[in-house]
């Protein structure tokens, strides 16, 4: 997967952005969304796959409740140490804002829990604009598909399968900005005073 249109958005001197190209994790393949306060809030769904991190702008964000079709407009691939990116923007670089670790974890396709084999179904999926996965995540569990709308557009759906850990009524809008210890410590923190 190529980062030449991540590359080329962004200037490593004035962003703590990763820029580098990460080795891609060992084990399990790994997701991330980050809650992202651009110039539009936008919730960013990423996959990992081979070495990278294929990405979707989510601006409603991701749902448990699979009544909740959510647009998720596909973006430039991102490096694969952006899933522990959480920080500031500074003014004046791409996507300026700051960005939370909104949810984080592992991921395999429906039908294989392989590694290899997933990278080969979600790379067959991206050409036929249908790929279905299973995440494990702090907020996001289960199976999930990202379905394309139109041909050779950018424009997928993101939905929740209706399985046995499907959430009605699911807000987003109730969780905390960011799952990383750090930010539950300030949190708690901020609380006793
Ligand atoms: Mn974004």
């Amino acid at each position: 997967m190529s980062l030449k249109d991540y590359k080329e958005k962004r200037d490593p001197a004035s962003t703590p952005e990763p820029i580098g190209q990460g080795p891609g994790s060992r084990d399990g393949l790994s997701f991330v969304v980050q809650k992202h306060y651009a110039s539009s809030l936008h919730y960013d769904f990423r996959l990992e796959l081979e070495g990278t991190l294929k990405s979707w702008a989510v601006p409603k964000g991701p749902s448990m409740d699979p009544s909740q079709k959510h647009l998720a407009v596909m973006v430039e691939d991102h490096p694969y140490d952006y899933k522990d990116f959480e920080g500031i923007i500074p003014e004046g670089n791409y996507g300026a804002g700051r960005v939370a670790i909104w949810d984080v974890g592992t991921y395999h396709s429906r039908k294989s829990e392989s590694k290899e084999k997933t990278e080969s179904l979600f790379k067959k999926g991206l050409r036929d604009g249908h790929f279905a996965f299973i995440l494990y995540g702090k907020r996001l569990k289960g199976e999930f598909a990202l379905i394309r709308l139109k041909k050779d557009k950018k424009n997928w759906l993101l939905i929740k399968k209706n399985d046995e850990l499907a959430i009605k009524g699911f807000d987003i809008s109730s969780f905390s900005d960011s799952v990383s210890k750090s930010s539950k410590s300030l949190k708690k923190k901020s609380q006793k005073q």
